[in-house]
């Protein structure tokens, strides 16, 4: 298989396509590929058994395609935590390697770096890795931009985008940070936060890609 067909399968899958089908402009958009593009892909996908596709509705992976899109992200997820904790990598820099990594690690690489690791179950930007058995636990977040002025949040995972990375990075945001919303404002206005004992502005788009769990919220499961 293709690197370009493993990203349109961990890509499906990245946006629910395990679970129902996504329409071919969503996965267009997130791929950056022209929709016609799209449609011929998956239809090569369909005939290779990966994914099964309804006119006009879209596609839904089957159960080989789920596994080739969780081996993928598993591979991905470890590959970042490795370049971080032991090379130095930036949370972009990490990103953007193991895009190249989680198309060339075979199980028995992904299983020993897990082990090397010490069985880590979040990747260096929050998301969650699947285990052996391919099981993911996601647990349910609330966007950073649905915060109200007043409300404390612990930062839980943030968007794999470079750029978006490159930003939060600048501004000192990790995972696991605590922040305070001080004011939003008007009309899709920056947000200003508290982060340890720095005052920080984030984009109204930014705040869009970053997931948090309410501080009350923390304290009950702990
Ligand atoms: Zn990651």
């Amino acid at each position: 298989m293709t690197p370009n067909k493993e990203d349109y399968l961990k890509e499906l899958y990245k946006l629910g396509g395990s679970e129902h089908l996504i329409n071919n402009k969503q996965l267009s958009q997130a791929l950056k590929i022209a929709p016609a593009s799209v449609s011929e892909m998956l239809a090569k996908l369909s005939q290779e058994a990966l994914l099964v596709t309804e006119p006009y509705k879209g596609a839904k992976l089957t159960k080989e395609g789920i596994e080739i899109a969780v081996s993928l992200l598993r591979g991905h997820r470890l590959w970042e935590v490795f370049l971080i904790r032991h090379l130095g990598y930036s949370w972009s820099e990490a990103h953007e390697d193991a895009e190249l990594l989680e198309h060339v690690s075979p199980v028995r690489l992904t299983n020993r770096l897990e082990g090397f690791l010490n069985y880590p179950e979040y990747c260096p930007h929050g998301n969650a890795i699947p285990n052996q058995m391919g099981q993911i636990k996601e647990g349910a977040l609330t966007l950073l931009s649905t915060l109200t002025a007043g409300k404390t949040a612990i930062i839980k995972k943030v968007q794999e985008e470079k750029e978006l990375l490159d930003y939060l990075q600048t501004q000192g945001i990790e995972i696991g940070s605590q922040i305070t919303v001080l004011s939003v404002d008007d009309y899709e206005g920056p947000f200003t936060l508290t982060l340890g004992d720095k005052k920080i502005r984030i984009s109204h788009k930014a705040a869009c890609q970053i997931y948090v769990a309410a501080r009350s919220e923390t304290k009950n499961k702990e």
